[in-house]
């Protein structure tokens, strides 16, 4: 966290999952002009890229290319070219974000199949495996590593042996997860994975970036549907070139070279992810004593946002409550459930458990301005739940 007095001076927290609260000393780095074809640039590109690359394990056989665009650029950049046209993709949904992986799959007009677990339930390994000996025409998987619609945790770990053993080729969207959860790709035998910069290096928006195995991209030339998509191309420029291929997000950068290194100075990956389960444990535990219940259980619960079912009382409602959190210096998100009504609280960004207790406080305070005596979710949304334990 910055030492210095009140960095935000009167922003309120944004306790969502990117944008989100970056330090002030990554705000400042975006006050400098740079040229995209200057040396000093290219430098920052290249550091930056050998240093996720390593954040990631993939040294010597993976390599990093960033992106123009917010998360959903990089994704549609990945399948677009890693994906060959005659390709079948297996999309492991369950929320939001898996949906939006069929959906550009859709648009990309590549063959594919979606294993839809509806809105929290995560995909198993065992489920993966029969549908991959069901059709043996599906040539890569698609896993989400955080789903952020529910802030459930996917078994990764599970999902990728599988994977491996069924001798497909493993794509993770890693967005909200990357830089507070290890992603070891060698460990996973993934063929790719994407996060983008406001996420948990806590930069600011403006580009994704996709850490893809060489030989992988080697292969891609020419499977693009998309000029400017092209992840091959963007490569095979950045390589010959150290630029990117058409003008890049300087700003965006400069502010994420700053966030990887105060990243590396909290202590890496391992340290990012202690402060975000503290800013969660210490959240969950005081909305829990307010009455409100998480949607998933502890053992699903990601680090990075979690979601509450609102409460049952009939003078609870969401705008009032998003309001009074506003007020008091606090951006919650809404829920995305179909089911139930829920909101959601991230535990990213530049946050910690003084400021979660603050986020409680604040709740404790928003309730009681609107009446709301208890924050009891409910039967129906406990009943919902437990099908979880099924
Ligand atoms: C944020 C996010 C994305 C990308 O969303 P954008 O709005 O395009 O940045 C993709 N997948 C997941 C899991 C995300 O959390």
């Amino acid at each position: 966290m910055t030492n210095l007095p009140d960095p935000h001076e009167g922003e309120p927290f944004l306790l969502t999952p990117g944008p989100l609260t970056t330090a002030y000393e990554v705000k400042q780095a975006m006050l400098r002009d740079w040229g995209s074809w200057d040396g000093d640039f290219r430098a920052m590109t290249a550091r930056v890229c050998s240093e996720l690359v390593t954040m990631a394990n993939g040294a010597d056989e993976y390599v990093c290319v960033p992106m123009q665009g917010s998360g959903s650029f990089g994704v549609e950049a990945m399948l677009g070219t890693l994906v060959p046209r005659h390709g079948k993709v297996l999309v492991l949904a369950n929320g939001a974000y898996g949906k939006r992986a069929a959906e550009t799959l859709a648009y990309l007009g590549r063959d594919h199949e979606v294993i839809d677990k509806g809105d929290y339930l995560p995909p198993r390994g065992e489920e993966v495996r029969a549908a991959l000996k069901a059709d043996p025409a599906i040539t890569h998987v698609i896993a989400i590593h955080c789903e952020t619609s529910s802030g459930i945790l996917n078994p990764l770990e599970e999902i990728a042996k599988v994977v491996a053993e069924e001798d497909c080729r493993l794509l993770i969207d890693s967005m909200s997860a990357f830089g507070a959860l290890p992603v070891d790709v060698k460990a996973l035998r993934a063929e790719a994975v994407v996060s983008s910069a406001n996420k948990c290096i806590e930069g600011v928006p403006g580009f994704s970036f996709v850490i893809a195995r060489r030989s992988a991209l080697e292969e891609a030339k020419g499977n693009a549907h998309s000029l400017a998509l092209d992840l091959y191309a963007q490569w095979a420029y950045l390589e010959k070139t150290g630029q990117w291929r058409y003008t890049p997000p300087t700003h965006v950068m400069a502010a994420f070279d700053k966030a990887l290194t105060l990243h590396a100075a909290e202590g890496g990956v391992a340290a990012r992810g202690k402060r975000y389960r503290e800013n969660r444990d210490v959240m969950v535990e005081g909305m829990r004593d307010l009455g409100f219940e998480t949607l998933l259980k502890d053992g699903w619960l990601s680090p990075i946002i979690v979601t509450f079912f609102c409460p049952a009382d009939p003078r609870f409602a969401f705008n009032a409550f998003y309001e009074g959190m506003k007020a008091r210096g606090f951006i919650i998100y809404p829920g995305k459930l179909t089911v139930v009504e829920s909101f959601r609280i991230g535990c990213i960004g530049q946050m910690d458990a003084a400021i979660m207790r603050r986020v409680v406080a604040a709740a404790k305070e928003t309730l009681a301005d609107m009446g709301v005596e208890s924050a009891a979710p409910p039967a129906e949304a406990l009943a919902e739940r437990a099908r979880l334990a099924a």
